[in-house]
């Protein structure tokens, strides 16, 4: 017998069904509220943003709003610039840097940059603080045409008619204990796969796309969330989560081969922020912080390198 302890759902070596699935989405439970905690920001930005609703969900009668909010002198001659957060709805600082940057940065970019931020684009999970919607399905693994993530083919839609427009990308992740805890647990069960531990590396760090690597940019955003929380350093093989760094706090996916949200622009320049909330080092603010420094660092850079 393995040391390691079996995912309280399903059969080892048996991928889940329907009767898997319904007790999965009874173990969950609404921890906290999207209504109190992120419609409402949405609605105190709505003064100086463009706010819209680019999809409703809708979950055995649970309804959410998906939100976006945008420059309100949008003017097609400028570039334009995505900041996604709460893809995984658990991963707090995504959602509330993203807010946070509207609020307190943001009025430094305007003209000179389109914004578009979808703050919260999984708002089941973020209630459930969870990483997969209502059907157990990673929207971060599914941002493909005809994909089965309702959360990423509304993002898509919205993204869709201003392809070939976007200067950048930038979504906001966390890394978490939870990953190791539960989410990767979770996971192997679900597809009747063996759980292989793995290590959670101590500190912020970035995935640049394998396929479009923009390696100066990721180190431009590294030195300015540097200076507000510490990055995390490669474990004893040279990695970070099993992939090799190719530059400090930056690995590299094949984006568009993963599915992932990083890569539904097109953009030249973008990445995805990986905060540890869980360091005795750090704090949510601190969390909120880097997430903020991150979108302004590339920011900067995207907007440097484009002359605007
Ligand atoms: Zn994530």
């Amino acid at each position: 017998m393995s040391d390691t302890p079996t995912y309280p759902i399903g059969t080892p070596g048996q991928p889940w069904g329907e009767v898997e699935l319904n007790l999965w989405r009874a173990s969950q439970s609404r921890r906290r509220r999207y209504d109190v905690d992120v419609a409402p920001r949405v609605e105190a930005l709505a003064d100086r943003f463009e706010r819209s609703v680019y999809g409703r969900l809708d979950y055995a009668g649970e309804t959410y709003d998906l939100h976006a909010l945008k420059s309100r002198d949008w003017d097609p001659a400028l570039p334009i610039a995505l900041v996604t957060g709460g893809v995984h709805g658990y991963e707090t600082s995504g959602v509330m840097g993203a807010l946070q940057f509207l609020d307190t940065r943001a009025r430094d970019y305007a003209g000179r940059v389109n914004l578009l931020v979808a703050p919260c684009v999984s708002p089941w999970a973020y209630e459930r603080i969870n990483r997969w919607n209502y059907d157990a399905v990673d929207p971060n693994r599914n941002f493909r045409a005809g994909g089965p993530s309702r959360e990423a083919a509304a993002l898509i839609a919205l993204v869709g008619p201003l392809r070939g427009q976007f200067l950048l990308h930038i979504d906001l992740h966390e890394t978490t204990d939870s990953d190791e805890s539960e989410f990767r647990p979770a996971l192997a069960a679900r597809d009747g796969k063996t759980y292989e531990p793995g290590l959670i590396p101590d500190g912020f760090y970035l995935v640049d796309d394998q396929e479009n690597p923009q390696r100066a940019f990721q180190q431009a955003i590294i030195a300015a969330v540097a200076k507000v929380t510490h990055i995390a350093p490669p474990d004893a093989a040279g990695e970070i989560i099993g992939s090799p760094v190719v530059a400090e706090g930056v690995i590299e996916y094949p984006l568009q081969a993963y599915g992932l949200c990083a890569a539904i622009t097109g953009a030249r320049y973008t990445t995805t922020t990986e905060v540890y909330p869980d360091s005795p080092r750090t704090s949510p603010q601190e969390c909120n912080a880097a997430q903020v420094a991150a979108v302004c660092a590339a920011l900067d850079y995207g907007l440097g390198m484009s002359g605007t």
